[in-house]
């Protein structure tokens, strides 16, 4: 039986839904609406596209925004002391400085630079760690959409066999060690796999949940997944194709033709883990703001 397809869009729809009634309960509460910078360095074309969906989610949304265009020269410390005014900025609540940087900034250094507290795309060290331990925290936007999805299609973690195909630090390690939490929604047994792995399909076979996230177009076909289980498709990569007018098309990191007779469920690319890192990125921002606000009562 061919797979139930996961709709992102819909999915991402309802949260956004969700996230905004929450956004205009806390305004009508306390006049705070959240704020959201975005800084982007450089001209690459798709960080631009990506700001840009970003910042129309804002739109949508009702929150405030602002995004820092910075030449591809920019300085680390002219970087960072972007970042300490927004720190400090009230109307800012989360800070997004888009990545890749260019290859002169020490990527970690500037990720550190941002207030842990306005860190919405939770990459600063101290939330990555305290995602490992267990703690409550900023969950990387890609990866807490892929729980989400999850969650929302009824498909509980807990007890499976959860594959990551990928160990980056924006996908495949995050979710790895959100499912493999002692939590609701999680509680899984995870293996990642990597370039290091000998025999990648021996590993994907076994799993109920595939998830990959590798940067290699179609890598994944169907005869390297088990009946029936659940495959999340995070790759996001660009193949030419004569037959379209674009002359190419976004393909995943799984064949899905074949993927899709063989799985129970499958996320499609696009529409499935993508529009999902864009609704997080809100939910992150909302509980940002509500955060900010929690620690000025307790200041006072
Ligand atoms: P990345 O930083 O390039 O990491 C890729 C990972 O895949 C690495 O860990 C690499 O292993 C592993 N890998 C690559 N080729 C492999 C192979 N042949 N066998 C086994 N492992 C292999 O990529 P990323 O940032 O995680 O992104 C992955 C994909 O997801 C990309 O297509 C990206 O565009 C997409 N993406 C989508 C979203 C979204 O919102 N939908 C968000 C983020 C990323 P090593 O560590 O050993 O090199």
């Amino acid at each position: 039986m061919p797979a139930q397809i996961i709709n992102g869009r819909k999915i991402s729809e309802e949260i956004k839904k969700e996230v905004k009634q929450k956004k205009e309960a806390l305004f009508n509460e306390t006049g705070i609406v959240p704020g959201l910078a975005f800084i982007l360095v450089g001209d690459n074309p798709a960080s631009q596209v990506y700001v840009n969906m970003k910042g129309k989610a804002c739109e949508e949304l009702g929150f405030y925004s602002v995004t820092i265009k910075l030449p591809a020269q920019t300085t680390e410390d002219e970087l960072i002391e972007k970042i300490k005014t927004l720190n400090n900025d009230s109307k800012i609540h989360g800070i997004l400085v888009q990545l890749p940087l260019p290859s002169h900034i020490d990527e970690q250094k500037i990720l550190q630079a941002i207030d842990p507290i306005k860190d919405v795309d939770g990459f600063h060290p101290v939330n990555v760690g305290k995602l490992v331990i267990g703690l409550d925290t900023y969950l990387p936007c890609t990866p807490a959409g892929i729980q989400e999805l999850l969650k929302r299609s009824d498909i509980n973690p807990s007890g499976k066999h959860v594959v990551v195909v990928g160990r980056s630090n924006i996908v495949g390690k995050p979710i790895a060690n959100i499912l493999l939490q002692k939590r609701d929604w999680a509680n899984a047994t995870v293996t990642v796999c990597h370039t290091g792995t000998r025999d990648i399909a021996y590993f994907t076979r076994q799993a109920d949940i595939l998830i990959v996230a590798m940067g290699k177009p179609e890598f994944i076909k169907g005869d390297m997944i088990k009946p029936g289980a659940v495959v999340i498709d995070v790759g996001v990569n660009r193949i030419d194709d004569p037959n379209v007018e674009k002359g190419y098309r976004i393909v995943g990191d799984v064949h899905f033709e074949s993927a899709f007779e063989v799985a129970g469920a499958i996320t499609p690319v696009p529409g499935g883990v993508g529009p999902m890192t864009i609704a997080m990125l809100m939910k992150n921002t909302l509980q940002a703001a509500l955060n900010q606000i929690k620690v000025k009562e307790l200041a006072n």
